[in-house]
């Protein structure tokens, strides 16, 4: 008799992990979600990233990205049908930011990454490829992820194996309890609730936060992906841009606002971020500035973060009945760069609780 599981969410951190525990016949699996792919909304992260997989991680805690960049890049070069391609990236690092006292946004603009041993390719550029102002810069070849048929794919994968996917709005977690498609009572609850893990009852996780994301999405196409150490606009704007795979138009972004849960994007804002991708990428409008520049739409994401990190583990004490949770939530601005690291580590988990040993947090090692 298969374990039963009910996993909360339909983000790409519900899916990949209901994708990878279908590949056993020891689970069964119910995906329940208010939120699917092909809905656009304020509390759903999932559709609004780029998507691409740029390095966030330290080098001490690059597990999860270190885990996904295999199957992210195996699914670029053999499924084209998931909506991924393969694109050069390059990061620039501006004199103004490694001359000032703050340190530049996250590990993404280390001087001397982790990752420069993940992408075969990486190289520093020589100083007289920068454009004026740059201090330094790096590239390699990453992927960019078009959510808009990635996570849709995912769902065709997960139904294939045999994944029931509903929808409903949960108020509290005890409730998934009897939700699992059998109508039998269920062995494992999931929790890959992002950003709404600080509302759902039984989980109320206070150290959840949204960093507001603004965006831009242009039919015009860019060569390379590009991303900068920051901007002169202020310190929650950030630059970068990206094009979507098969037909997804161009990403432009963007702002990294913490604690602020506005839905509704900002013309100004707007009008800045399309100058900043401009001023870094000419060639994007053809050297026409703004006006020619075609706009599909703007929009605002929130990235489901949270205060000390991701959390992914297992909590015995949860339920009295046997029943055992396990959280997967808290993926930040790299919920696609970490999705099969994280969803793994679940499998690992619910692994442990079959055969009986002991899933209680243990450090893991990269
Ligand atoms: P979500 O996608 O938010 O999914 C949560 C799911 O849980 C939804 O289905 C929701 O309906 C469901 N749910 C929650 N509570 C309930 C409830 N009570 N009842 C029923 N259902 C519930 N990441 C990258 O790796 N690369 C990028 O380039 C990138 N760019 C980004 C750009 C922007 C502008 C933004 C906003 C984010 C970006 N991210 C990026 C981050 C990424 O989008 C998130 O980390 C990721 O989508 C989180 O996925 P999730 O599945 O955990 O949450």
């Amino acid at each position: 008799m298969p374990l039963r599981i009910v996993l909360l969410g339909a983000g790409v951190s519900g899916l990949t992990t209901a994708l990878l525990l279908s590949k056993s016949e020891s689970y069964s699996v119910t995906v329940v979600a208010k939120h699917m792919p092909g809905d656009y909304d304020i509390e759903y992260a999932s559709p609004w990233a780029g998507a691409n997989f740029q390095p966030m991680s330290s080098a001490l805690n690059n597990r999860w990205e270190r885990r996904t960049w295999p199957e992210l890049s195996r699914l670029a070069a053999s499924v084209p049908e998931a909506g991924i391609h393969f694109q050069k990236s390059r990061v620039y690092h501006r004199r103004k930011d490694f001359d000032a006292a703050d340190a530049p946004f996250g590990p993404l603009f280390n001087l001397n990454p982790w990752f420069r041993d993940l992408f075969p390719d990486y190289r520093e550029l020589a100083q007289y490829e920068l454009p004026e102002g740059m201090h330094s810069a790096c590239e390699y070849t990453s992927v960019c992820i078009n959510t808009a048929v990635y996570l849709p794919w995912l769902v065709g994968q997960c139904s294939k194996q045999g994944v029931v996917l509903k929808r409903a709005v949960i108020s509290h977690i005890e409730e998934l309890k009897t939700m699992h498609h059998s109508q039998h009572h269920v062995d494992i609850i999931i929790n890959a609730s992002g950003l709404l893990a600080c509302r759902l009852g039984g989980v109320m996780d206070c150290s959840v936060v949204p960093v507001r994301g603004q965006i831009v999405i242009v039919r015009n196409e860019a060569e390379t992906m590009i991303n900068t150490s920051g901007t002169d606009d202020g310190a929650t704007e950030i630059c970068y841009l990206m094009s979507r795979a098969v037909g997804g138009g161009t990403v432009l972004g963007g702002t990294y606002d913490k604690g602020n849960w506005d839905p509704n994007p900002d013309p100004k804002t707007a009008g800045r971020i399309m100058r900043r991708c401009l001023e870094i990428c000419p060639d994007l409008a053809n050297g026409q500035g703004v006006e020619g520049l075609s706009v599909v739409r703007h929009g605002v994401g929130l990235r489901p973060s949270r205060e000390g990190g991701l959390r992914v583990e297992a909590d015995t004490s949860a339920f009295s009945d046997g029943t055992l949770l396990i959280h997967n939530y808290g993926h930040g601005g790299w919920g696609y760069n970490g999705s099969y690291g994280c969803a793994e580590r679940v499998v690992e988990l619910v692994d442990s609780f079959r055969t009986g040993l002991c899933v209680s947090p243990r450090a893991l090692s990269n």
